[in-house]
């Protein structure tokens, strides 16, 4: 696969997204959600796989509820860098919108070591590529609001659907799983993971949260395409938009849907 169709779709020219680099490195295991307003708000979920970033576009975003199959459409391989891209793509650019950091962390295939469940064959599949490949991808995740076990589950194509795109995201049941209004992480936080803000504020080109900022010294160096609106935004604005966050986070949602 590789990065050929992500690079085909961008005009970096224009795009504030990192450009298709050649990964260091074949064998970390980060995994990012994004958060992304574009045409529609999905959540773009990430996880690194022999040096690119596997991709699911997952429009109702994860649940914590086991029965609560999402829908995740597999779509192009994207650049290690693009983990800690938040900001915004300009209109009429691919995907054009604003994207957040929603959750991070790391995620650990589990391949080998669990039977399958009730129904399906038990072939061993000794590596996460392979899973991928046979269409069911069993995964641990470690991330600040995603945790325990997860599984991609391939769906069958139906006729004019792009063949293998279209996958379901489940939470299996552990610890870490949750029912009714609780399972609605998506809901109940929102926000930021890298600089604690909200859709609006990114769009906006708000300063990170002072709290998240420190947490976050370690990822210094990812927040290129704001620090430009973000020192406008010290000049007077903060106090503005201090009074209004809560009003903003509340029809955040909604205004994402309304910026195509
Ligand atoms: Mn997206």
């Amino acid at each position: 696969m590789g990065l050929a169709d992500y690079g085909s779709k961008r005009d970096f020219a224009r795009t504030p997204e990192p450009q298709p680099r050649p990964a260091s490195s074949a064998t970390g295991n980060l995994f990012v959600v994004h958060k992304h307003a574009a045409r529609s708000l999905h959540y773009d979920l990430r996880l690194e796989m022999g040096g690119v970033l596997k991709s699911w576009a997952v429009p109702k975003g994860p649940s914590l509820d086991p029965t609560q199959k999402r829908l995740a459409v597999q779509v192009e391989d994207h650049p290690l860098d693009y983990a800690d891209f938040e900001g915004t793509i300009p209109e009429g650019q691919y995907g054009g919108g604003t994207v957040m950091v929603w959750d991070r962390g790391q995620w650990f295939p589990e391949t080998d070591a669990a039977p399958p469940p009730p129904g399906e064959p038990a072939e061993l599949l000794t590596t996460a590529e392979q899973a991928l490949q046979a269409g069911r991808l069993r995964f641990r995740l470690e991330g600040q609001k995603l945790r325990g076990g997860w599984a991609l589950v391939r769906l069958r194509d139906r006729p004019g659907e792009q063949a293998g795109k279209n996958w379901l995201l489940i939470k299996e049941r552990d610890e870490a799983a949750a029912g009714g209004s609780a399972a609605e992480i998506t809901a109940r936080a929102p926000n930021s993971v890298k600089t604690g803000r909200s859709l609006a504020e990114i769009a906006d080109g708000a300063p990170a949260s002072p709290g998240e900022t420190r947490a976050n010294e370690a990822h210094a160096g990812e927040t290129h395409a704001n620090e430009a609106h973000a020192g406008e935004a010290h000049a007077g604005e903060t106090h503005a938009r201090e009074m209004h966050t809560s009003e903003r986070h509340a029809g955040e949602e909604e205004r994402a849907r309304r910026e195509r």
